[in-house]
């Protein structure tokens, strides 16, 4: 089939804009994008006028002239396939932002060296972007909104994107249909990080359903028996099952597990439908109560038929916030603000961790300022007792997996956070030795975000997960559960092996701004399907136990 104009025109305004990324040539740029705004407005497809006559072309020429030819021969504009070559697919995503040109994208990827439009999400919510020239707090925010949307018509959401949609729905359902058998069930109900659909279990009839949704300007996707898949605003798949009153509880429970867990419960028992409760369905079976965050891994099966389940962790169980930024840092609030919030909010202590002095990106602190800011933590701590804040940093694991500061300066932090935020493309091996090197350190307490992933976007540096926690066993080092719902870094699926080794985890909500702490909500939501306990992570340490915890310096 012949090129259409429309696609010729496109891969010449591509190839502008990536040449204008990567500050190429501003003549030669200039020219394509020229070339591809003619062609646009040509009344005749190229295909089908003779070749040599494209060469004359007003606003071709003749060099470009022949590149149209090649389209045409051959499908591919070789300057186009070589700078895409050595473009990140991320970056060239980023295109497609609104708001977002080249020369803006270039500060972000040269400068910043975001690569993805994930990371760049995130940089927003640093406020790292308000740092950059053309970037100011309008921009940033934008930015932010445009991404957020963009990824939102993705098709996968991350958890924390999609719950207020989703209860929200819930919500409505319950108060138009009083008195009727109505559950979330699936990925949601099971609190997974990731979601491509919202499920629910229902009594209710379907034509009921389409009734309501229709009515509030839903699409009904499909319509089968028993099953009805609705879209909504937010592109967010809803689908629902609809059952009869005394399966109910029968579907519920197997709609709340996921493939491997259900495959083993079936080996194991029979679920006779009928049980007015999910409860009911475990008392048949003879074991103890498996909540549905926790119906993801069969070992639970076997966990809860000797004894019952510890009680997971709660977002109540959070007593202190650790890992918060300033504007110290790259935080938006000062100090006394956060702990202020920390007390409004009922938390008995701040970990005030701001960026090591390497982070320049991040205004990270300098020895003088270490200095100046622990003198201002003092007069606070003397004005605010008995809320207390510890004097943390957030230091940088350098390439050689040294701190960033030298061991005396380092000794003046009640507590340090260890993270890689530089050259986070590593190999496995190089990963681990840098991690572990800062493991090993003695001042090291904490181990921030272990893998640096970030969620639909960026998968993160490789490690060996059980080499990483057995290392922190040895060196007595806490494992952050990183809070945002964009990192939930520790994993959740290394929790039981952690509290295996006895290693502590922290859920803690790395904020930015005093908006941040809310983080902690999806923390815990990660942890319970961990199986974490309050007591085993030292976010839920009590101030006095926080203390000790401090003034115990590693062996
Ligand atoms: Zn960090
Ligand atoms: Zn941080």
């Amino acid at each position: 089939m012949a090129v259409s104009n429309e696609v010729i025109a496109e891969s010449f305004t591509l190839l502008s804009k990536l040449m204008d990324i990567h500050g190429e040539n501003p003549f030669k740029i200039k020219s394509y994008a020229a070339a591809a705004f003619s062609i646009d407005r040509l009344t005749e497809e190229l295909s089908a006028i003779p070749r040599e006559k494209i060469l004359s072309i007003r606003g071709i020429g003749p060099s470009i002239g022949k590149q149209i030819i090649g389209i045409l021969d051959t499908g591919e504009l070789p300057p186009l396939l070589e700078i895409i070559g050595k473009t990140p697919p991320g970056v060239i995503e980023m295109l497609r932002i609104k708001g977002l040109g080249p020369k803006k994208i270039s500060t972000v990827w040269k400068e910043m060296e975001i690569e993805s439009i994930g990371e760049l999400m995130y940089a927003c919510n640093e406020n790292r972007l308000m740092l950059y020239k053309g970037f100011g707090e309008k921009t940033q925010n934008n930015i932010r909104d445009t991404i957020s949307f963009y990824l939102r018509s993705q098709g996968s959401y991350l958890f924390a994107e999609v719950e207020g949609f989703v209860l929200s729905i819930h919500k409505k359902l319950r108060e138009t249909f009083p008195g009727q058998h109505i559950a979330m069930s699936g990925a949601f109900r099971r609190q997974l990080e990731i979601l491509n659909q919202a499920s629910w279990i229902t009594c209710v009839p379907a034509g009921d359903l389409t009734g309501f949704f229709k009515e509030q300007n839903f699409t009904v996707e499909e319509e089968k028996p028993g099953v009805l898949l609705i879209s909504g605003s937010e592109n967010m798949k809803l689908q629902f099952e609809v059952v009869p009153p005394d399966s109910f509880y029968y579907r519920l429970f197997e709609t709340s597990c996921s493939e491997a867990f259900l495959e083993k419960w079936t080996e194991t028992y029979q679920t006779i439908p009928g049980a007015d409760s999910e409860e009911m369905i475990f008392r048949q079976a003879g074991i103890h109560f498996i909540p549905a965050p926790l119906r993801e891994d069969p070992v639970w099966i076997s966990k809860a038929g000797k004894a019952p389940l510890p009680a997971l962790i709660q977002f109540s169980d959070v007593k202190g916030i650790i890992h918060s930024h300033s504007n110290w840092s790259d935080g938006l609030h000062n100090i006394e603000e956060m702990a202020k919030a920390c007390i409004e909010q009922g938390f008995k202590y701040l970990v005030i961790s701001d960026h090591s002095k390497s982070a320049f990106y991040a205004n990270g602190l300098s020895e003088d300022r270490v200095r100046e800011q622990h003198h201002y933590v003092d007069e606070l701590n003397a004005r605010l007792a008995p809320f207390h804040i510890f004097k943390s940093i957030e230091s940088d694991i350098l390439n050689d997996g040294r701190l960033d500061y030298s061991d005396p300066v380092l000794a003046t932090f009640d507590l340090v956070i260890a993270s890689v935020h530089s050259n986070l493309k590593m190999s496995e091996e190089k990963a681990m030795s840098r991690l572990l090197t800062a493991i090993e350190n003695p001042y090291t307490r904490i181990l921030g975000h272990p893998t640096g992933r970030l969620l639909l976007s960026r998968a993160g540096y490789p490690v060996d997960h059980r080499v990483l926690i057995d290392a922190c066993a040895t060196h007595q080092v806490v494992i952050e559960l990183n809070a945002h719902p964009r990192r939930l870094d520790m994993d959740w699926r290394w929790i039981q092996y952690a509290l295996e080794k006895n290693v502590l985890i922290s859920v803690d909500p790395d904020a930015h701004t005093i908006a941040g702490y809310h983080d902690i909500h999806y923390g815990t939501l990660a942890a319970q399907k961990g199986g974490l306990t309050a007591t085993h992570n030292l976010s839920s340490f009590s101030l006095k136990q926080m203390k000790a915890f401090v003034s115990k310096r590693k062996a």
